[in-house]
């Protein structure tokens, strides 16, 4: 046990009670005015714990501060953390109840006996890696929001351990605290002048140790056919019916390149909805791959697929809009290959094995790092996130802190 473990276990408790989900309903900045519970909270605490320039941006609900350097001027490199306040929509955030399994030594745990929710190894066979480790849970009715809030808790720890030792040396370190993660919001308002370090990384991966330096190349596209509706009696030669227009659309779309049927760096499109009737129909899809030109393929196929059916149908009838939403991290990353050689070598100098995989997916840090602000992507320590059945190993968290620290000593020796 280090001097972090009971920093990093009472302060995730206190920021889980905390309600920050986020909603894919609301057109408001923040998406929900809860997060700010958070994020004052947050502020304070960072001026407690001695971070200078401690700002809460009240519009958009950023937490920033830095810890200014204490090398001798020009010495060292700047760096920075970022983490999100939100948790997702996808399970209740409201009245979160979180409690300590010490020393778990394997077998199902009972979350609530009252209501009989189990967590079944069988089920989450994650559980077998943390034997002996003591576990953050939830009673069973709501997430835990460790999804990003173990971060935060590292991050916080990483602060205070600097103000309890002036004596250890480190370069700028810049903090940013984030609204809206989970509803696709990109980091968009942290403002990157304001923020103060040129690189950084985003602390939200799971298990400990995982680290992403590669993610999805992102667009959604969004296809709209026109029909001409009338009475079904009378339509021969008149009618043309937007459903069939739209399932023929749809069948132009390669049978295996699908979620369903993918994996590691292979790419796909995916139909999240398609809305019809005879006169009106929109389809809406996502297009997904690691590798740039394939992806460039990918959206000019959908224009093709569209044109093919303009061709047929008339050109004012089918329309397509695609617009991107995130693009491949490591195409940014590959430029600074330093930052991955440092994580690596802070992970193993605490003793654990970095692990990383092409992310099938997007990170605040695939929009951070195409604005300017390189950002590969470390793990939080969390487990089953986004449900009722996430849990943080306490040790993770604390292993977090070590790995921030060794880290910040890599950084503060490189002069560039
Ligand atoms: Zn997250």
């Amino acid at each position: 046990m280090t001097e972090f473990y009971d920093q990093v276990k009472e302060r995730l408790i206190r920021y889980a009670k905390v309600d920050t989900q986020s909603s894919n309903a609301s057109d408001t900045v923040p998406t929900t005015m809860k997060q700010f519970d958070l994020a004052r909270m947050l502020r304070d605490e960072l001026i407690e714990t001695g971070a200078q320039n401690v700002w809460l941006d009240e519009d958009k609900c950023v937490v920033y501060g830095i810890l200014p350097s204490n090398l001798e001027e020009g010495k060292g490199t700047s760096i920075g953390y970022v983490a999100h306040m939100d948790t997702a929509p996808d399970a209740s955030g409201t009245n979160v109840k979180p409690w300590v399994y010490e020393n778990y030594q394997g077998g199902d745990i009972v979350l609530n006996e009252e209501l009989k929710i189990v967590m079944k190894v069988e089920d989450f066979p994650n559980l077998n890696n943390y034997l002996g480790q003591d576990l953050i849970l939830t009673d069973g009715t709501t997430l835990l929001g460790g999804d990003d809030k173990a971060s935060i808790a590292s991050i916080m720890t990483m602060v205070q351990y600097y103000q309890e030792h002036p004596e250890v040396k480190h370069g700028l370190i810049a903090i940013a605290f984030t609204p809206d993660e989970e509803v696709g919001g990109l980091a968009r308002d942290l403002d990157l002048a304001r923020f103060g370090s040129p690189i950084a990384y985003t602390l939200d991966g799971d298990y400990l140790g995982y680290y992403e330096d590669e993610t999805f190349n992102a667009s959604a596209a969004r296809i709209t056919i026109k029909g001409r509706s009338v009475h079904t009696g009378t339509a021969k030669g008149i009618m043309i019916n937007a459903v069939d227009i739209a399932a023929e659309f749809m069948n132009l779309l390669p049978k295996f390149e699908k979620p369903q049927y993918t994996e590691g760096r292979e790419g796909f499109f995916h139909v999240i909805s398609c809305n019809a009737t005879c006169e009106n129909a929109v389809i809406d899809l996502i297009i997904r791959d690691h590798d740039a030109i394939q992806f460039d393929h990918r959206e000019a196929y959908i224009r093709k697929c569209t044109e093919s059916l303009q061709n047929i149908y008339g050109k004012e009838m089918v329309s397509c809009e695609i617009k991107e939403t995130y693009r491949n991290l490591k195409e940014v990353i590959d430029k600074v290959p330093f930052m991955i050689d440092y994580l690596k070598e802070a992970i193993s100098a605490c003793g654990i094995e970095p692990k990383s995989l092409a992310f099938r997916g997007g990170t605040d840090g695939s929009a951070l790092s195409h604005r300017g602000l390189p950002s590969p992507n470390l793990s939080a320590g969390y487990e089953n996130a986004h449900g009722r059945f996430e849990y943080v190993p306490i040790q993770s968290m604390e292993k977090n802190v070590e790995i921030l620290i060794k880290l910040n000593e890599l950084y503060a020796l490189r002069n560039d």
